[in-house]
């Protein structure tokens, strides 16, 4: 077992990241530097891009977790220090995971402090920054000071879905690590030998979840998550006149938020626990004097994170409701190209027969419109509504 084991299908940047840790070695110079100061394969940024669900955070916590271990070849996975860094407890590595809709300024400046400190007991001081494109321009601006003069011991690692996301000028600064979406059968294969799942559910959620790995093990493992996707997949069978359109509609945002809900609890869950625990929780679970504060700043977080939830959830059933009219066009052209949605192959053989491939067309522009729509902050039931008897009339 390694650091690396989480990365599915990357074998490329896994080459690439364990280089670079390893190559921090010893590497003391004639020039000064410290031991380990970045040189050679090392740098202090790296930004880490890929679709999303490829595992872009994963591979950076792992690296974390490699810089940080105590042992060689960096990153064996069972020292302290790598168990730490991969259960988020690791004094020197702060991961930022912006709650909102975007990341401001006075937040960065403070992180930028904290990032600019020596490392307590680690080798390196590292700031981990989820969905950095989350930054507001004024906040990246701060990142893009740090990142220009770095402390010698401090590493940043950012993430974000594609290098276009992030300033031109912090992107140039960095090293760049790019993911790529993990095949359906790596995807599979981890899901059998890993999580025990049966070999014909795991590759029909790999399909389906097309390449996300946390996404294809909730429906490997969650029948909740199943019948949600089950409901939206039920959507383009249930457009038979306009009635049953709106209430097609409605079908899907409600399971769509009640997906959302349940995921935001899992998540607050762990995190208030783990806090809780962090702040000295005693065994009849009372809370030390002080620490109601920090409780409360948590539980802010979480309810503006719940919304970005529900948000992404929404977008995620509008992409598999396209990964349904993708198959159907598949079928239309004759591309001969694999299906999403195998299970349904009888269903989109007979919906490819029906129309011309400019219907099939037509509609998977309705299904992205709609997206631009809700990312615009329409009312989500008005759009989706409009997007149902959009896909009904083709
Ligand atoms: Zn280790």
């Amino acid at each position: 077992m390694s650091v690396w084991d989480d990365l599915v299908g990357q074998d490329p940047v896994v080459a690439q990241l364990r280089s670079a840790a390893d190559g921090t070695v010893g590497t003391a110079t004639s020039a000064g530097r410290p031991a380990g100061a970045p040189g050679g394969n090392m740098a202090h940024a790296w930004l880490f891009t890929g679709p999303p669900g490829a595992g872009r955070s994963t591979a950076a916590r792992a690296f974390g977790a490699a810089l940080q271990c105590t042992e060689t070849p960096r990153g064996c996975g069972h020292c302290a220090s790598c168990h730490q860094v991969l259960q988020g407890t690791h004094a020197d590595v702060e991961v930022v995971r912006p709650a909102g809709l975007s990341y401001g300024v006075k937040e960065t400046r403070e992180l930028v402090l904290r990032a600019s400190s020596s490392p307590s007991g680690g080798r390196w001081q590292i700031v981990l920054f989820e969905d950095a494109d989350r930054a507001t321009e004024a906040a990246a601006n701060a990142l893009l000071k740090a990142i220009e003069e770095p402390p010698p011991r401090t590493v940043w690692l950012l993430c974000t879905p594609s290098p276009d996301d992030l300033l031109v000028t912090i992107r140039s600064r960095c090293r760049l690590v790019t993911l790529r979406t993990p095949p359906v059968a790596a995807v599979a294969d981890v899901l059998v030998q890993r999580d025990g799942v049966d070999r014909d559910t795991a590759e029909v959620v790999a399909r389906a979840a097309q390449g996300h790995i946390s996404r294809a093990r909730r429906l490997a493992t969650d029948p909740g998550a199943r019948r949600v996707r089950a409901e939206v997949m039920a959507v383009p069978r249930r457009l038979t006149s306009v009635g049953p359109a709106v209430l097609a509609a409605e079908t899907l945002v409600k399971a769509a938020e009640a997906e959302a809900k349940t995921m935001a609890e899992e998540l607050n869950e762990t995190e208030t626990s783990a806090l809780r625990q962090a702040l000295g929780e005693s065994a009849k679970g009372r809370m030390p004097r002080g620490t109601a504060g920090a409780l409360k700043d948590l539980e802010d977080r979480q309810k503006s994170r719940a919304t970005r939830v529900k948000r992404d959830s929404l977008d995620r059933a509008l992409l598999d409701l396209a990964s349904y009219y993708r198959d159907v066009l598949t079928l239309q052209l004759g591309a001969g190209a694999e299906l999403v949605n195998t299970e349904l192959a009888a269903e989109l053989r007979t919906a490819a027969a029906q129309g011309p491939p400019e219907g099939t067309l037509r509609r998977l522009d309705a299904i992205m419109k709609c997206r631009e729509r809700l990312g615009a902050s329409v009312n989500p039931l008005l759009a989706v509504e409009a997007l149902t008897m959009a896909l009904r009339t083709g």
